[in-house]
């Protein structure tokens, strides 16, 4: 847990979110500023700010929060349609907050990226 982090208030209940899925290592609620008709975030509850500072031991919890990446397209209604993962790492990606999370995005045609 690190003190000023939204993602780590929100996990641990200090700052509600519309929660989707929570277990005892991921949560999931949906995007405060949706940039798509679905979008969620799935966040592990661990602190691990970018991409880059993931270890050989979180490899199964990027699995799982891929994994719940699709049962959760699949309980919303976006799994035949289409949606678009992403994980956002450091300034060029456009991440702002540093805690990392893997955002979900669907409901409607999506623009290509870049
Ligand atoms: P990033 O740019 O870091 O990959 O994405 C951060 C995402 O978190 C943004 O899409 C932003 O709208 C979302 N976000 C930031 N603060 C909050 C918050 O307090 N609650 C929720 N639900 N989403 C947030
Ligand atoms: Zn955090």
């Amino acid at each position: 847990m690190s003190t000023d982090c939204i993602f780590c208030k929100i996990a641990n209940g200090e700052i509600p979110s519309e929660k989707i899925f929570e277990d005892e290592e991921i949560i999931a609620f949906n995007d405060i500023n949706p940039a798509a008709p679905k979008h969620m975030l799935i966040v592990p509850k661990e602190h691990i700010p970018t991409l880059n500072d993931l270890q050989e031991r979180h490899v199964p919890l990027i699995g799982k929060m891929f994994a719940t990446a699709k049962d959760l397209a699949k309980k919303t209604g976006i799994s035949e349609s289409g949606y678009r993962t992403i994980i956002n790492c450091n300034g060029d990606s456009g991440q702002e907050v540093f805690h990392i999370h893997l955002h979900v995005l669907g409901g409607a045609r999506l623009g290509r990226m870049g």
